[in-house]
């Protein structure tokens, strides 16, 4: 089977075998050990010296914890949005009481700096951005360092989801000055889904000291006074902290930058493997995501059917189109665990699908 969908994504056989072993005491030796070293792995990854909270929840409850543990109703935040994960974090700062001014790019496109820049100079009063890094519904990485900088010049807080990008797309946490950084074990850490890890700087921190969302499950600090105790406060997902822990050392035998080159090597393969097809890329290609590539429908193609096609005769699993874009785009992830051969086989199985169903370059697009 080729699962390619952004999330979950496949784990290797280390991984999975990991999770049949017996449970541990969660306030106990073993557990400490682990969660401290996942812990220290898990700061490799993120290009960070500050605080990284383990949270077991889906990435949404980490954006979660990111806005309630940092802001107060009633702030003022620039949310900078290019798709549904973007509207989300908007989505749920809003709802917990946050004044948000949402700067919207056109789906397809990346976030334009200036524009951000423009809009910290004309809400002087802004507390924090929230950014997307990888745009999953749109295959769209927005040049995140630019805007990074821009924040930084205004002295706001910033807040990224890199629920996609984090360690398959360069992220250097502490470099760039991201306050809190969120991602999830099902993208691209080869591991199951269940677990946020959420980033925090010291000026997060001092962020948190005076913020009054409700928080309870998700507090930070009581999360960050637990794992100073190598505990978390609420019983963690134990299995899935077994799976990242191992997950994390093959991402450290294969290194970082070795990790980036192959998730690039692999995109650019699909994108001219889908073009060769005379299919035509979602995302402006200047800035198209090295996670999931989004193609755009052939004309008179139904996305549904085309999925069951490569699903059941193929063995491959592509995501469709979110919210508006449903019916209008599939995507293909080439995320975490992927190599050429992996991507080989799913551009075999389209050029073999798309014809069944009446497609023919030339005649569509
Ligand atoms: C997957 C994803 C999320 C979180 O989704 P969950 O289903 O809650 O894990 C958030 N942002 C982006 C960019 C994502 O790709």
């Amino acid at each position: 089977m080729q699962l390619r969908v952004p999330g979950p994504t496949p784990c290797p056989d280390d991984v999975l075998q990991s999770m049949t072993r017996q449970m541990v005491d969660h306030r106990g030796a073993e557990f400490m050990d682990l969660a401290q070293r996942v812990t220290r792995k898990l700061k490799g990854i993120f290009q960070t010296q500050g605080d990284i909270l383990t949270l077991t929840a889906s990435g949404t409850g980490g954006l979660e914890a990111a806005v309630v543990n940092t802001l107060s109703p009633g702030d003022k935040v620039l949310s900078v949005s290019c798709g549904v994960f973007g509207d989300r974090f908007a989505t749920v700062a809003e709802k917990y009481g946050a004044e948000v001014v949402r700067l919207r790019f056109e789906w397809g496109k990346a976030a334009d700096p200036d524009q951000v820049h423009r809009m910290l100079q004309s809400h002087m009063d802004i507390k924090a951005v929230l950014v997307t890094h990888n745009e999953t519904s749109t295959g769209v990485t927005n040049d995140l360092a630019p805007i990074c900088r821009m924040v930084k010049e205004f002295d706001k807080l910033l807040l990224v989801d890199a629920v996609s990008s984090l360690g398959a797309i360069d992220l250097p946490t502490d470099e760039w000055s991201c306050d809190v950084v969120i991602s999830a074990s099902q993208k691209g850490w080869m591991a199951p889904p269940g677990l946020a890890m959420v980033s925090v700087s010291q000026r997060a921190w001092e962020a948190e000291r005076s913020a009054t969302m409700p928080r309870f499950y998700f507090d930070l600090n009581k999360a960050k006074a637990f794992l100073d105790k190598g505990q978390t406060p609420w019983t963690p997902a134990v299995p899935l902290f077994y799976a990242l822990d191992v997950a994390l050392d093959g991402m450290n035998v294969e290194g970082l930058p070795n990790i980036f080159a192959r998730h690039s090597r692999i995109a650019s393969m699909t994108r001219e493997g889908v073009k060769r097809f005379g299919l035509s890329l979602f995302a402006d290609e200047d800035y198209a995501s090295n996670v999931v590539t989004a193609v755009k429908t052939p004309e008179g193609m139904n996305v549904k059917e085309l999925r069951k096609l490569l699903k059941e005769e193929h063995g491959i699993v592509l995501a469709g189109g979110q919210q508006k874009l449903s019916g209008h785009i599939f995507r293909i992830a080439h995320l975490g665990l992927v190599n050429e051969a992996d991507m080989e086989q799913v551009l075999t199985g389209l050029s073999l699908a798309l014809p069944k169903l009446g497609f023919s370059p030339d005649k569509t697009l």
